[in-house]
């Protein structure tokens, strides 16, 4: 067998190689623009995912970015660690008969790559990433719905005060330390916890009527029911 085909493309070699490509309206790859067709990468020197667009903003802080972005091998820049919360996803999967080369993978943030379809048939991939992209806001938003409802789960066990929770996400950085990793990112619980660690203790008879009855409400958004 041939080892080079085993090794899989590093980011840049992935991003070369979609560089200038289209998803066509018929979910085709395609070279050259026509109506309605979707690059692939919206913007070569800001490497965000191909499918929600979530981006890292510490890529901002690399000493090295500004000077490889404006560089002739700017497309290095795929390669750096800021760059590393886009996964390889691939587009047919190895047990579907797929290959590890560029053409067959996409750069997709966690959250996208857990969601995205592998199946026989690419177009239905391709569907995915031209639906997502069309409705980034909407995906934005039901994350962070996701993330509410975490964050209000874990607060009612642990008898935390909800009205405290953007004091808890300024202060998110005093509970990284408590935080463990999965592979290479933060699950959606882990957050949570990081929040609501920093959140302040509920003492239920320190609220007004008024207080306990708004937070009854916030609760009951995500279906828990809080009872003084
Ligand atoms: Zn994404």
């Amino acid at each position: 067998m041939n080892k080079k085909k085993e090794s899989v493309p590093s980011r840049k070699q992935i991003a070369e190689y979609w560089k200038g490509k289209y998803i066509s309206k018929n979910l085709e790859v395609i070279d050259d623009y026509e109506e309605d067709a979707l690059p692939v990468i919206s913007d070569w020197g800001e490497p965000e995912c191909w499918a929600c667009c979530e981006f890292n903003l510490k890529i901002y802080n690399n000493p090295n970015y500004e000077k490889l972005r404006t560089s002739k091998n700017y497309m290095i820049i795929w390669n750096l660690p800021e760059v590393k919360f886009l996964q390889k996803a691939h587009i047919k999967s190895k047990m579907l008969g797929g290959e590890n080369v560029p053409s067959n993978y996409f750069l997709l943030c966690k959250e996208c790559h857990q969601e995205s379809p592998d199946f026989q048939d690419p177009r239905y991939f391709f569907a995915y990433i031209r639906n997502s992209r069309k409705n980034e806001v909407k995906i934005r938003k039901r994350r962070e719905n996701e993330m509410m409802r975490a964050i209000y789960e874990l607060a009612f066990q642990l008898n935390k005060n909800i009205f405290t929770i953007d004091k808890a996400y300024k202060n998110l950085p005093n509970s990284f330390e408590k935080m463990g990793l999965h592979i290479t990112n933060y699950s959606l619980y882990t957050l949570a916890s990081g929040v609501v660690d920093v959140m302040d203790d509920l003492n239920l008879d320190l609220l007004s009527d008024e207080e306990f009855e708004k937070m009854k409400n916030e609760f009951l958004k995500y279906d828990i029911i809080l009872k003084k």
